[in-house]
Formats: structure tokens, C-alpha cells, sequence
């Protein structure tokens, strides 16, 4: 079977090569799925692609005109991709709803230490041969309050490691998780969440009901020196809202590996090309932003999972048989919380 993977990269090409085993064709390309790319999976039975793919409706469209049937993601989340549509045409479309969840909850933690700890100062510093400590003042993760909001596979592990610190663990998630509740997590709601932690960590999907959960009303209910950690979706927090509290001082710091805009910014080399993206701009400008490239998942235990389920889902379809991870319709209104819930 033939599969056209876009938007493959040095990272994580050779664990799909390894995955596939040469029982199925790969031909790969850097490219992004849009409407100007579809026509290279011409004569192909299916695609993989990414995040920053766009598997809208018009691009959906074009695919099925050159025989595409089944759509691979090689990513958990699905907003990207109109499953609505997909259906209508009868492409099928499986995703990857589990890949070590501790890469995505370890990044998170790696930045916020990164943040409270000022590593990247002292470095800078280090490098200068100044030594002085004024500037490098952190606070302790031990006594403080983290509320998580999402508490699915990434959520809990993020919580482990902060119940491991010592830490007051509050959460909030329309799904109660035994796991969590377990761990000695509080369930509280989105209000008692963030007013009173110290550190909030996002691990929600996007959906309609997540988009700008976080917008001007709630950062006036955060803590004024607490941190904010997204690893989850841009959109779930409201960019220019976010900026407008940071500069107000009504947020201590902001650790973004995820923005709104990050489609054809991250994962590409924007080197040479000015970046007109003011809110991002800004955002890199500020001292209590730290951004990373939606690298969360960027370990080898990840990209092996990813890989492996990749190739998976596209057996079962050559076999005849449904994956247990196809995705249906009516989950772009749910979000990844359906299957979640349907667990528990
Ligand atoms: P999951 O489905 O296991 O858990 C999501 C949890 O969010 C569920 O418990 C669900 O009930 C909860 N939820 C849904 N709506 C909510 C709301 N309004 N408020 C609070 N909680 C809500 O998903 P997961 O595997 O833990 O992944 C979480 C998200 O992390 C993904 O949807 C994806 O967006 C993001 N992610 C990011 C990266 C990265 O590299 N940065 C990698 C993988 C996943």
C-alpha cells in the first residue's frame, strides 16, 4: 500500500521508516498539506500527516477527487481536520491518541524550571563570566498550588511529577479521573482553579469549548505572580488577552510551547523571512515568555509510539479491518475528552 506522508521531517522520518518495515510504500515530503500540495498524493491510497496540515473541507475535497481514503494523523489531537467532511466523503481517519504522555508533561515541567529557576539568565550570564546571583531568584514547586486543567493521559502525568515535588494539586476537567482523584488531585472548578494556584498548566484539547478558555476574565482571576504553562493548543488561551495581562502584571510568567498562530511559523525555517506575526513578536520579546516550538513531544520514545500506531492504523486498513483509534464525526465537537470519558 501506498502512503504519502506530509509534513515529514529529519526527526521523525526514521521512525516511520522503522515502523513500516517496508510493509508499506512511504514517499515523504517537508511539505505542508494545503490546497497547492494535495495534487502530490495523487495516485496514492492514503496520507499521514501532521499538525500543521490543513485538512479542511476544500482540501479534503481534492484529496477524494485523486482516490485518498484513508487519513493517517500521526498526531493525539484532530482540530486540525474537518472529520465532519471526512465522513461525508467517506474518507476514513484514524489518529494517535497515545504516545508517552510523560514527553509532553516532562517538557512541561522542564519549562517551568526553566522559567522559576531563571536557567536561561544564568546561562546568558555564565557565558559573560558574571556571577552574580541578584537577578536569579526563583521560588519552590515544594508547598505551592498547581492547578491542571485536563487531567486525560497528559494531565496525570503532569500531576505525578508535581504531587513527587510536593505540591497542592488542584484540577478541573468535566471528567472526574479516579487516577487523579487517587493521586490526592482536588477536582475544583475553572474559578477556584486559578485563583488559587500558583502555577497553572493547560492539558486540554481544542474544542468548542475550550477555544479562549483562558481570555481576559480569567487572567484577572489568576494569582498576579503565578505561571501559566501551555502545552496543549494555542487557541485554548486568548493571545492578545494573554499579552494585555502580562504587561498589566496580572500574570508572573507564561511558558508557551503551543501559539494560535503557530501554522506555517513552527517546524519550519523562517531564518531568512521577517516575521510580520506582532503578537508572537511580542511575545518573544518578553522576559517572562518562554516559547518553545510545539517540541513538546520531541522525544524518542514519542516518536517511536507515534510511528508505530502510524503504521498500525494503516495495517488495519489494508487488512480489511477498522482501527480501534478511526475517528468519527461527531468527536470534532466533543474533542479527545470522548474518549476520555468513554473510558472511565
Ligand atoms: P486526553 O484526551 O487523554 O485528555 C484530555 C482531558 O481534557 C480529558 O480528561 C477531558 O475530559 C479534558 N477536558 C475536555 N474539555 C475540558 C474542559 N473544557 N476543561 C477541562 N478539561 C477538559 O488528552 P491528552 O492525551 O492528555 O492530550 C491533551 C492535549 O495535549 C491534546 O488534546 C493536545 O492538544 C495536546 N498535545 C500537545 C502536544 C505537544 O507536543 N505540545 C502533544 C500531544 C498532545
Amino acid at each position: 500500500m501506498k502512503t504519502f506522508v506530509y509534513s515529514a521531517h529529519a526527526y521523525d522520518r526514521p521512525f516511520l521508516e522503522q515502523a513500516a518495515r517496508k510493509r508499506h510504500e512511504l514517499v515523504f515530503t517537508e511539505e505542508k498539506l494545503t490546497l497547492a500540495t494535495a495534487h502530490y498524493a495523487s495516485g496514492f491510497d492514503a496520507i499521514a500527516v501532521f499538525t500543521a496540515d490543513d485538512c479542511s473541507a476544500p482540501v479534503l475535497d481534492k484529496l477524494y477527487t485523486q482516490g485518498i481514503r484513508y487519513i493517517a494523523l500521526r498526531s493525539a489531537g484532530y482540530d486540525h481536520i474537518d472529520l465532519h467532511h471526512a465522513a461525508t466523503l467517506g474518507i476514513r481517519v484514524s489518529h494517535v491518541p497515545e504516545y508517552s504522555p510523560y514527553s509532553i508533561a516532562e517538557h512541561a515541567v522542564a519549562m517551568l524550571m526553566m522559567m522559576n529557576r531563571n536557567l536561561l539568565e544564568a546561562q546568558r550570564l555564565m557565558k559573560l563570566q558574571d556571577f552574580r546571583l541578584d537577578t536569579l531568584t526563583g521560588f519552590d514547586i515544594h508547598g505551592k498550588t498547581v492547578g491542571i486543567i485536563g487531567t486525560g493521559k497528559i494531565g496525570i502525568a503532569f500531576a505525578r511529577i508535581m504531587k513527587g515535588f510536593g505540591a497542592t494539586v488542584l484540577a478541573c476537567d468535566p471528567v472526574q479521573h479516579a487516577e487523579a482523584v487517587a493521586l490526592g488531585v482536588q477536582y475544583v472548578s475553572l474559578e477556584e482553579l486559578l485563583r488559587g494556584s500558583d502555577i497553572v498548566s493547560l492539558h486540554c484539547p481544542l474544542n468548542e469549548t475550550t477555544r479562549y478558555l483562558l481570555s481576559a476574565k480569567q487572567f484577572e482571576w489568576m494569582k498576579d505572580d503565578s505561571i501559566l504553562i501551555n502545552t496543549s493548543r494555542g487557541a485554548i488561551v486568548h493571545t492578545k488577552d494573554l499579552i494585555q495581562a502580562l504587561e498589566d502584571k496580572k500574570l508572573g510568567g507564561a511558558c508557551l510551547d503551543v501559539y494560535e498562530r503557530e501554522k506555517g511559523l513552527f517546524f519550519e525555517d523562517h531564518r531568512h523571512a521577517v516575521i510580520q506575526d506582532e503578537d508572537f513578536l511580542k511575545l518573544r520579546s518578553m522576559k517572562n515568555v518562554l516559547l518553545t516550538g510545539h517540541q513538546a513531544f520531541l522525544t524518542r520514545e514519542a516518536l517511536t509510539g507515534i510511528a508505530e500506531t502510524t503504521i498500525q492504523n494503516l495495517d488495519y486498513w489494508q487488512l480489511g479491518y477498522k482501527s480501534p483509534y478511526e475517528l468519527h464525526a461527531d468527536e470534532t465537537f466533543r474533542g479527545s475528552s470522548a474518549r476520555a470519558s468513554a473510558k472511565d
